[in-house]
């Protein structure tokens, strides 16, 4: 490690430029937080709105900010009170809740109404050298599991596990079909064939779809004509649980036409201000349920990288570029989308 008390950052200086290299002063651990040096930082959609000022808290953001929410790093240093070793390889769990409010009491430290941290969304991300965490928030990574696929697991694979498992309960000889086969959708496909699913997928790109075949998808369609299709393979039946994974109201109507009979709904993508109505005969009728998926929990991304570990589910790579490339990669995944995780190499050797 450089004996240097500078580190590189890849931050938003204004929503209507590029990212900005800056030098920021490197953070250090207080009582019960660890340093981690960031290794690999995954890109998602939700960075590309972050970055561009299109999420709910946009306005509010203190700029410059530092984006990026896939942490893939090693405790480098520990503050007072932690036992963690350094070296330790580790996944940050991004949602650093305040452990107070009735949500998190409730054991929902997704819904925490008043986070102390959320990871590269409004509080400082991946896309730099060093990250502090709480101690409690960073989860061992099993070491045969490489640490640029690793930038895949907190958001993608923790997020699709939640939507699979617990939100959606996924069940074998189920029909699940997958809507955006992205970043998310490619690793609930993984998720939903482990759980024993048939598994199909709808996308708007050709590629994302090959790539849910080689992860799993049974059957692959582009989204025009996507609702026929679906009942043609389901016999007229609908398919028993949806994962909107892409959060459009294109996706959200796919999903209602063609949702069985007691069938479940999973929202898990989301684009601010879109909206599509329920409606309300056939949800009642067929006894419908909707359900938002919102990240996952702590214990379930440790099942979800146990999967990892136990060779279950693959994180998906769609490439690796170096950290100062952040504008690259959030313009690609703006432009075309990516088969899997853009991961930034940040300070990895
Ligand atoms: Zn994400
Ligand atoms: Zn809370």
């Amino acid at each position: 490690m450089a004996a240097t008390d500078r580190m590189r950052a890849m931050a938003v200086v204004d929503y209507a430029r590029p990212l900005e290299r800056l030098d920021l002063p490197r953070p250090s651990p207080s009582t019960g937080e660890v340093l981690v040096r960031v290794l690999y930082c995954g890109v998602c959609y939700s960075d590309v709105k972050t970055v561009t000022g299109r999420m709910a808290f946009s306005a509010h953001l203190r700029l410059p900010h530092v984006a990026g929410h896939e942490i893939s790093g090693e405790i480098a240093a520990v503050g007072p009170g932690v036992a963690l070793p350094v070296g330790q390889r580790v996944v940050v769990y991004n949602y650093w809740g305040c452990g107070a409010c009735r949500a998190c009491r409730a054991g929902q430290e997704n819904l925490c109404a008043a986070l102390r941290g959320w990871v590269g969304f409004t509080t400082p991300g991946g896309f730099q050298e060093y990250l502090v965490v709480p101690a409690s928030h960073v989860l061992p990574l099993p070491p045969t599991v490489p640490p640029e696929r690793a930038a895949a697991l907190s958001c993608a694979t923790g997020t699709a596990y939640r939507a699979v498992v617990t939100r959606g309960q996924v069940r074998p000889g189920e029909t699940a079909l997958v809507i955006g086969a992205g970043g998310v959708g490619l690793h609930a496909v993984q998720l939903a064939r482990a759980a024993g699913a048939r598994v199909l997928a709808v996308d708007v790109d050709a590629r994302k779809l090959e790539a849910a075949r080689a992860h799993g998808a049974a059957a692959t369609a582009l989204a025009e004509g996507a609702a026929a299709w679906v009942r043609r393979l389901t016999d007229g039946a609908g398919a028993e649980v949806v994962l909107d994974c892409a959060g459009r109201a294109e996706s959200l109507a796919l999903a209602s036409e063609v949702v069985a009979p007691g069938g479940r709904v999973v929202l898990v993508g989301y684009t601010v201000g879109e909206r599509y109505p329920i409606p309300s005969a056939e949800t009642m009728m067929a006894e419908i349920s909707y359900l938002g998926s919102r990240y996952v929990l702590r214990h379930e991304l440790a099942r979800a990288i146990q999967l990892v570990a136990d060779g279950v589910i693959q994180p998906v790579v769609d490439s690796v570029l170096d950290l100062e490339e952040a504008n690259l990669a959030l313009a690609r995944l703006h432009d075309e989308g990516a088969a899997g995780r853009i991961v930034l190499k940040v300070a990895a050797g």
